[in-house]
């Protein structure tokens, strides 16, 4: 059966989530991606995890997506001694390459390129934002600081530099380790941590070669300077507004998760919002009356998909967090505003014959309610462009490839099946009328729009819309 909704629901897995048995709840409640975090756990918890997706997969017969996520760049302070100092505002205080552990006038900072960016009035983050330095003086291998906002400094606490563009490459020694062990894994989507430039998706890609699709995590603020180059060159975006809201003040987390969603549907790449979304469900059987908003906020907004991170990774109700996301997405989805929300923005079709053929297929599923567009696609570019339109019905994706149903996980409205090639006309509409009968998406006496391209066997040449009865 399809999901009664149209956005797609990532969780983070961890801890709380690992035993196959709650694995299987949380596919049954609505998880369309699994999403392993590389900043925790190690590669064998990694590696078990994935055996548990793939086996789920293959007992529920349905494509299940796995996003494996670099930690990238996280830049951290070294030890303190007695693993915390309290650092008084208005006092001095210097960051080092000393790796002598940390005291109320120092502490150790183990990453010479900072020292190489930072500019005095600069201000350093520490522990997501609760401490603030502000840089009076660097050097190669020092910074002197005026402490802004004091506070408890333990052990390895990250630190944040907010509009310095630092000259690191966002794969470090260990996301390369990492990265060579997820493909290895089969992940279908690597995430990238603190893109900053386009070159760093470009050195991605060049690494990944093919072998998984790239979602690039805006949570630095040079991402956004370079946000529709970096769009273009990913294939699909996360709003991580978890290191973002620290990078750039939490009031403007809105407008920027308002215009990257805009960006991204624009440009008919998938488009995540994440972090914090039910966090209180952490400890708690309800979130709170916010959080059901936020997530509302998102599929109003028309994201492909909503995430969870530390709700189902290490929290208490894995399984309700997601089971109150799915509710929430659902009625959202159901309310009549929603689609006048949604189509606020209207992507115009581009001059080609797959926006051509997306384009009319929505608007002949609704002119004569169609009960689905089936669209055949091999790469899965064309279903990315049949859901560029935000269509009223469910858009069932044929293809022979199973890693583009895997890829499709993230995105609106696809439901993806596997199925060999079809070879004529006949089989084409054939297939796509018994698949859509078998998946429950249609019934005798429905029509479902049919979108392909013919001849056969040749990607990327959608130019076929059918119009098909089912037959009773
Ligand atoms: P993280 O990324 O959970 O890997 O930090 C998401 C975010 O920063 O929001
Ligand atoms: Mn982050």
């Amino acid at each position: 059966m399809p999901r009664h909704r149209r956005v797609k629901i990532i969780a983070t897995m961890g801890p709380a989530s690992c035993d196959p048995a709650i694995v299987r709840s949380l596919f049954d409640a609505g998880v369309d991606v699994f999403r392993l975090n590389f900043s925790h756990g190690t590669h064998k918890d990694h590696q078990r995890n994935v055996k548990t997706i793939r086996a789920l997969e293959s007992e529920t017969d349905r494509p299940i997506g796995i996003l494996m996520d670099l930690q990238g760049p996280k830049l951290r302070v070294g030890a303190m001694a007695g693993d915390s100092v309290e650092l008084i505002a208005g006092e001095r205080f210097r960051l080092d390459l000393d790796d002598a552990p940390g005291d109320a006038r120092r502490a150790p900072l183990p990453h010479p390129e900072i020292f190489a960016a930072l500019k005095p009035g600069a201000d350093l983050l520490l522990d997501d934002g609760k401490l603030r330095l502000r840089v009076t003086e660097c050097g190669a291998d020092f910074a002197e600081t005026e402490i802004i906002t004091g506070g408890p400094l333990s052990n390895r606490k990250g630190v944040n530099v907010p509009g310095v563009i630092l000259p690191i490459s966002p794969l470090t020694d260990k996301d390369r380790k990492d990265l060579r062990f997820g493909l290895e894994l089969g992940a279908d989507w690597v995430g990238l941590s603190f893109v900053q430039r386009p070159e760093d998706v470009a050195e991605a890609r060049r690494l990944i070669a093919g072998r998984a699709a790239i979602m690039i995590k805006v949570e630095k603020p040079a991402a956004i300077d370079h946000l529709e180059r970096l769009i273009e060159m990913s294939d699909a975006v996360m709003v991580a507004r978890g290191d973002l809201g620290v990078e750039m003040p939490p009031e403007d987390v809105p407008s920027l998760q308002k215009r990257i969603i805009r960006a991204c549907r624009l440009a008919g790449k998938p488009v995540v919002v994440a972090t914090q979304m039910l966090d209180s469900m952490i400890h708690a059987p309800a979130p709170t009356r916010a959080e059901a908003s936020d997530v509302a906020t998102a599929v109003y907004d028309g994201a492909d998909a909503v995430m969870l991170s530390a709700e189902t990774a290490s929290g208490d109700y894995p399984v309700e967090t997601v089971t109150m996301m799915d509710r929430i997405a659902v009625r959202t989805e159901a309310d009549p505003l929603y689609r006048p929300v949604l189509h606020a923005l209207h992507p115009e079709p581009e001059p080609t014959a797959p926006d051509a053929i997306s384009a009319a297929a929505a608007q002949v599923a609704a002119t004569i309610e169609a009960a689905a567009i089936v669209s055949y696609t091999t790469s899965g570019s064309t279903a990315l462009r049949a859901a560029r339109e935000r269509p009223h019905v469910p858009i069932l994706v044929l293809t022979s490839k199973l890693e583009t149903a895997r890829r499709l996980a993230v995105t609106w409205g696809a439901h993806c099946v596997r199925t060999a090639d079809v070879s004529s006309f006949q089989e084409m509409v054939q297939k796509a009328c018994g698949i859509a009968v078998t998946e429950g998406i249609a019934k005798a006496g429905d029509k479902i729009i049919v979108t392909a391209g013919v001849p056969f066997g040749t990607p990327g040449a959608t130019n076929v819309l059918r119009i098909a009865w089912i037959e009773g």
